[in-house]
C-alpha cells in the first residue's frame, strides 16, 4: 500500500484489529511518548494499546505481526530515550491483570506491569530476602527481566527462577532461568524480542529487621547520589569493565555540560538530566560529545545503556 491515502487506509484497517484485541477505550492514536517516559522526552506513537490480560497481549501481539506493523513493548519508560519524531507502529502498554502479583512461600510471580520497587518493598514486608536491591529502581517486572536491571552487587538474574514469554511463535511460553543467558543489562529476551508476561521470582525467608536495613541504605545511597528530582532515564552509559562511567565523565570534564535542556547531572555524572524542555536530539548530541570526550581523555568508547527507539 502506498500514498498518503493508502496509509490512512491501512491504519483504519489497523485500528479495527486492535479495537476488537482490546476495547476501544485504550487503543489510542498520536500519543506523546513524553507522557510515557520518565525522561519526559518523546515524539508521539502512531498508536498506543493499553491490554489488560495475557490474552489481550497475544491478540494485539498476533495483529502486528500478522499485519507486519511494527510494535514496542512499554514498560514504565524508564530506560526510554524516544526520538522526536516518535515511533512508527504500535506502542503495546501491559496494565491490568499483567500487574498482579501471587505470593506462594519463598516464591513470588508478578506480572510484567508489576512495578519492580513496590514489589520489592511487598517482598520485603513478607520477610523476603532478595529483593532489597531493587527498591529505588522505578521500572515494571517486564522492563526489569529484559534489562537484567541490577544494583548494589545484585540483579534479576539472582533472582528470577523462569518467566513466561511470548515468543515469535505468538504462543505463551514459560522459560527456565537457565535458558535466559542474562548478562550486565542484556539478557536472551531482549536480543530475541521476547514479550514478557510474568516472571516468577526464588527468594529466601529473612531476617525482617536485616531486610528493612538494607532497603534503607540502599534508598539513601540513592537519595545522597542520583538526581531523582529531575527527569531522567537512569545509568546512559553501561559501565565499561574495572571503570565507572560517572567516574570517567566527570574526569574528562563533561560533568554539568549542557546542550539545550539537556544536562550531565551536576550530582552524578553517569546521568543526563532533563531541565524543562530537553529533545531527543539535545540528549542524543550531549551523549555524542561525553563520549567523544571520554574516548580522548581515557581511550574509553561508552556504551549506552539506556535504549533508544523511534526516529529523528
Ligand atoms: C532514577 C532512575 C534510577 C534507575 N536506577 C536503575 C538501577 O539502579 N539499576 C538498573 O538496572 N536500572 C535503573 N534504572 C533504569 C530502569 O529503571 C531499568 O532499566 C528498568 O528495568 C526499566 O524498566 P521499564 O519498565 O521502565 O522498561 P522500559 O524503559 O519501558 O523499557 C526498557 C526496555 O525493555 C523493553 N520492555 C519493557 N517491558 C517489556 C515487556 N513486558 N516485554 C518485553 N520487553 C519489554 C522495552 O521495549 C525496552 O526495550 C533507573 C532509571 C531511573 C529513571
Amino acid at each position: 500500500m502506498s500514498g498518503p491515502c493508502g496509509r490512512a487506509e491501512a491504519d483504519r484497517a489497523l485500528e479495527k484489529s486492535l479495537v476488537e484485541a482490546t476495547s476501544r477505550a485504550r487503543v489510542e492514536r498520536g500519543v506523546p511518548m513524553s507522557r510515557h517516559t520518565s525522561f519526559k522526552i518523546g515524539g508521539p506513537a502512531d498508536f498506543l494499546v493499553t491490554v489488560e490480560s495475557a490474552g489481550e497481549l497475544l491478540r494485539v501481539l498476533g495483529e502486528c505481526r500478522g499485519r507486519r506493523v511494527p510494535f514496542l513493548v512499554l514498560g514504565r519508560g524508564t530506560n526510554l530515550l524516544v526520538r522526536d519524531g516518535g515511533i512508527r507502529g504500535v506502542v503495546v502498554r501491559p496494565a491490568g491483570d499483567l500487574a498482579a502479583t501471587t505470593f506462594d512461600g519463598e516464591r513470588v510471580r508478578a506480572g510484567a506491569a508489576a512495578g519492580l520497587a513496590d514489589l520489592a518493598r511487598e517482598c520485603g514486608r513478607r520477610g523476603l530476602s532478595g529483593m532489597e536491591f531493587a527498591v529505588g529502581i522505578p521500572g515494571s517486572v517486564g522492563g526489569a527481566v529484559i534489562m537484567n536491571a541490577g544494583a548494589y552487587d545484585s540483579e534479576m538474574a539472582k533472582v528470577v527462577e523462569s518467566a513466561d514469554f511470548i515468543t515469535s511463535r505468538d504462543l505463551i511460553e514459560s522459560v527456565p532461568a537457565g535458558l535466559l543467558e542474562f548478562g550486565y543489562r542484556t539478557s536472551r529476551p531482549q536480543r530475541e524480542g521476547w514479550v514478557v508476561v510474568s516472571a516468577t521470582l526464588r527468594l529466601a525467608c529473612g531476617d525482617l529487621a536485616a531486610i528493612r536495613r538494607r532497603e534503607e541504605e540502599n534508598t539513601a545511597k540513592r537519595e545522597a547520589r542520583q538526581p531523582i528530582d529531575l527527569p531522567s532515564a537512569g545509568s546512559v552509559f553501561k559501565r565499561p569493565p574495572g571503570r565507572y562511567a560517572g567516574t570517567l565523565i566527570q574526569e574528562a570534564g563533561c560533568q554539568g555540560l549542557r546542550v539545550g535542556d539537556a544536562q550531565v547531572s551536576e550530582r552524578h555524572a553517569g546521568f543526563i538530566v532533563n531541565l524543562g524542555s530537553a529533545t531527543a536530539r539535545d540528549v542524543l548530541e550531549l551523549i555524542e560529545r561525553v563520549r567523544q570526550a571520554v574516548q580522548a581523555h581515557a581511550g574509553v568508547w561508552l556504551e549506552p545503556e539506556l535504549r533508544i527507539v523511534g526516529e529523528d
